[in-house]
């Protein structure tokens, strides 16, 4: 997360390299339906050229669509999504349903004068969709890393970064995706990263955010050997549960078994007089008994 410009994209490109699992991007996807000319980009488009967002279940849809295909199954990167309250609820239906909850929510921060120069200095390449920046990122000249046969790149300058739109940008993110932080911060998601400086620090940041993100509890935010140390009486807790969850069966069992016997000792007063009225009358004792001393089926 974090406002136009604050490099979402450009970190992003890298965390793919870094993971081999796909950015998804709902601007790039929608800016696809836009030069395809279908339903959906003819409708965005006029959306987009506004600086305004696209209806939040129409973004839903394209978010399932794509976590579902094959190249996400091993994890994605989401970009520039969720950007309101009701898509990050649900994102998060669509993740338990999936069975796949987010590792991390991170926020890059980035003051207003450094976005506004990213902003009017953001460059696109028409033939590989690099992204650059005039001033703090240009391509190199000529390019090593375009598409092959090319030796330069082909910049453009998106229609939504020119001046006019990024303020409207601006303003609905601060509107609409702040709060998408706060409701982020509360689930205990959100790392945060300064977003300034030079680009491979960043990606430094940025990675080692994740990287506390994915860690395992005990060891968060403690230093290695404090972590080893707080890792004991976690897996203590671990087996005095399976203590526990053991111990629960044999209980279990004995007052079934005690049951039993209580069952057994009562048939066997109420069978005594019959006994003695069956000595009385020679009939065998041990038919009398096997007769009435029937034991409780078991469970019952
Ligand atoms: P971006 O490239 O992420 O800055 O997105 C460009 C434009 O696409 C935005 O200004 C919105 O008009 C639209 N868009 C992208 N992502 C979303 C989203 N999650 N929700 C609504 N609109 C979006």
């Amino acid at each position: 997360m974090g406002a136009p410009g604050s490099g979402k994209g450009t970190q992003a490109q890298r965390l793919v390299k870094q993971f081999s699992i796909p950015q998804i991007s709902t601007g790039d996807i929608l800016r696809k339906h836009r030069s395809e000319g279908t339903e959906l980009g003819k409708r965005a488009d006029a959306i987009m050229a506004k600086g305004l967002l696209v209806d939040d279940a129409t973004m839903l849809e394209i978010i399932r669509d794509r976590v579902t295909q094959a190249d996400a199954q091993d994890g994605f990167i989401l970009d520039g999504f969720p950007r309101t309250q009701p898509q990050a609820e649900g994102l998060a239906a669509l993740m338990t349903e999936l069975g796949t909850p987010l590792d991390a929510v991170v926020l890059f921060e980035v003051g207003d004068e450094e976005l506004v120069r990213r902003i009017s200095g953001r460059r696109t390449c028409s033939l590989c969709n690099k992204v650059f920046n005039i001033y703090t990122a240009p391509p190199s000249s000529p390019a090593t890393d375009c598409v092959e046969g090319s030796s330069e790149h082909q910049l453009f300058q998106r229609k939504d970064d020119e001046e006019a739109t990024v303020k409207e940008r601006l303003r609905v993110y601060e509107e609409k995706t702040q709060p998408v932080v706060s409701y982020y911060s509360g689930t205990g998601l959100l790392r945060t990263v300064s977003a300034e400086g030079a680009l491979d620090e960043i990606t430094q940041r940025l990675l080692a955010a994740l990287a506390e993100a994915v860690a395992p509890a005990p060891s968060r935010a403690a230093s290695p050997k404090k972590s080893s140390a707080k890792k004991k009486p976690a897996s203590k807790k671990v087996a005095a549960r399976k203590r526990v969850v053991r111990r629960a069966k044999p209980k279990a069992k004995t007052r079934a078994r005690a049951g039993r016997r209580a069952a057994r000792k009562t048939a066997a007063k109420r069978v005594a007089p019959k006994r003695k009225a069956a000595k009385r009358a020679r009939v065998p004792a041990r038919k009398v008994a096997r007769k009435s001393v029937r034991r409780p089926r078991r469970g019952k």
